[in-house]
């Protein structure tokens, strides 16, 4: 019993590390297809000609990628900056302390489960070994996988959004004219129930609750553009 349980927790968190990034990418895509199927929906209510529809959805889909990747980076960015202070702040105390130092690792050590004496003979070992990495994994908690990098979640936050805004893009390019905004709405809202369906799968929660709750909003974003195109519907 007590091995399996060991097993389990550590199978789990191998896997939430994958799963946070295909919930962060099925999010982005998430956005990427209700923001241009919506920009896209708009212009197909208010007008009779392809060109402005493909028009302002191609704009829709790189302003969007572009200002999710440059926000994602910005905030990633920010978040590194914080983790290299702790680093530097961390360095010094273990320059003008470091028997506090010491004992506040074995503490940590403690507090996971070691006896005393195991964890401050850990604590040691770890210090001679690498005092700083000792302290930067396991007090201040980062470690390679949740380390912040802004170039790699800028990337995948701009591409994550294109992958999905490339979709009701590529609608606008091929379905007819008429009566275009329904086969946006009814195609943007599959993708999004398709995605809601995979990012419940991954994150282990109701997969009809956040199918209908995507479609909900999905419909109530795509449903509001289309009525200002509407009431703002001009022939060019
Ligand atoms: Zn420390």
């Amino acid at each position: 019993m007590e091995e399996s349980a060991g097993l389990d927790t550590y199978l789990e968190n191998h896997y939430i590390h994958r799963s946070n990034w295909l919930r962060a990418a099925v999010l982005g895509a998430n956005d990427g297809i209700l923001s241009t199927a919506s920009i896209a929906v708009g212009v197909a209510a208010a007008t009779e000609l392809r060109e402005p529809i493909i028009l302002a959805t191609l704009a829709g889909l790189v302003a969007g990628a572009l200002s999710m990747a440059a926000g994602e980076y910005v905030s990633v960015s920010s978040q590194t900056d914080v983790e290299k202070a702790d680093i530097e702040r961390e360095r010094q105390e273990l320059e003008e302390m470091p028997e506090l130092e010491l004992q506040r690792l074995a503490e940590i050590y403690v507090e996971r489960g070691l006896k005393q004496e195991t964890a401050l003979t850990v604590a040691k070992e770890m210090t001679a070994h690498d005092a700083l990495g000792a302290h930067v994994r396991d007090e201040l908690g980062i470690n390679e996988i949740s380390q912040a990098k802004p170039i790699q979640a800028a990337l995948a936050s701009g591409g994550a959004f294109t992958a999905g805004g490339i979709l009701p893009f590529l609608v606008t390019l091929f379905v007819p004219l008429d009566g275009m905004e329904y086969i946006l709405y009814i195609t943007a809202t599959l993708f999004l129930m398709l995605l809601g369906a995979i990012a419940a799968k991954t994150g282990g929660s109701n997969i009809w609750k956040a199918v209908i709750r995507i479609t909900f909003w999905g419909t109530i974003a795509m449903g509001l553009t289309a009525l200002a195109g509407y009431i703002f519907g001009i022939n060019v």
